[in-house]
């Protein structure tokens, strides 16, 4: 693991105690609800906790749940981005989580996410230089607030001391992808995003985050721009939720 957690560690649990006396955040199940004891893992209860289907075998190349290893029958796809990988099925309970999150203003979620990606990342072997996330169209921001990938990406830069930067900007407001089939969705994200000017170091390794995972068109997409100004950069995936078909 090359991320470090600098000196800042002893500090964090300083803030942690603390934070935890004003504002105890395991006192209920995420979930459902339920009183818990305030240690259980990422503040769900046992019942709760067993909906949790994690992605361990991954395809790097297209993001596929695999049966064994990090490779599949994708070799004939073309992505832009270098690798990419899920922490989470995204089950009936993963989608209520984000529905929640995302649509229900519980903001207080961003912690459990971020949590879920922090353990994710930690069992890489890579050093990322920046992350970002995939950008919202303005219109979406107006509804929402705020983008709650950015939130997820803030706090889990804070975490690793990386700084998060904003590679692209979405000028086109796609609409919801769910219902199109793969093909329909790379054609309605090609264009729906502009780089912006960004002084990088080359060769850097870049994170993008994003919540759900199901064609990787847009995670591509996203990748393409970056590239298409940055070529010598290494682009890494990352998407909570995996639904990818
Ligand atoms: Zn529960
Ligand atoms: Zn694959």
């Amino acid at each position: 693991m090359k991320i470090e957690l600098f000196q800042t560690e002893r500090l964090d649990e300083i803030k942690e105690f603390f934070g935890e006396l004003i504002f105890p955040s395991n006192l209920n199940c995420i979930g459902c609800g339920e009183s818990i004891w305030n240690k259980n893992p990422y503040s769900l209860c046992h019942s709760c906790y067993q909906k949790l289907e994690f992605t361990d075998q991954v395809c790097k190349h297209c993001g596929r749940r695999t049966l064994l290893g990090t490779s599949c029958f994708c070799q004939s796809e073309h992505y832009y981005f270098d690798s990419i990988d899920t922490c989470l099925v995204y089950n009936d309970f993963l989608q209520k989580l984000i529905f929640r999150y995302k649509y229900g203003h519980q903001t207080y979620l961003s912690r459990f996410f971020t949590e879920i990606l922090i353990q994710k990342l930690n069992e890489k072997e890579i050093f990322y230089d920046y992350i970002t996330y995939v950008p919202i169209h303005r219109n979406r921001m107006r509804e929402r607030g705020f983008n709650q990938t950015q939130l997820i990406a803030e706090m889990v830069g804070e975490h690793f001391s990386v700084p998060v930067v904003e590679f692209v900007t979405r000028t086109k407001d796609t609409p919801f992808l769910s219902s199109y089939r793969p093909f329909q969705r790379m054609l309605l994200v090609e264009d729906a995003f502009e780089h912006k000017e960004i002084e990088v170091q080359p060769k850097s390794n870049i994170l993008i985050l994003d919540d759900i995972v199901t064609s990787g068109s847009t995670l591509s997409t996203v990748s393409k721009v970056i590239k298409k100004e940055h070529d010598s950069l290494r682009v890494h995936c990352i998407a909570i939720g995996n639904a990818r078909v």
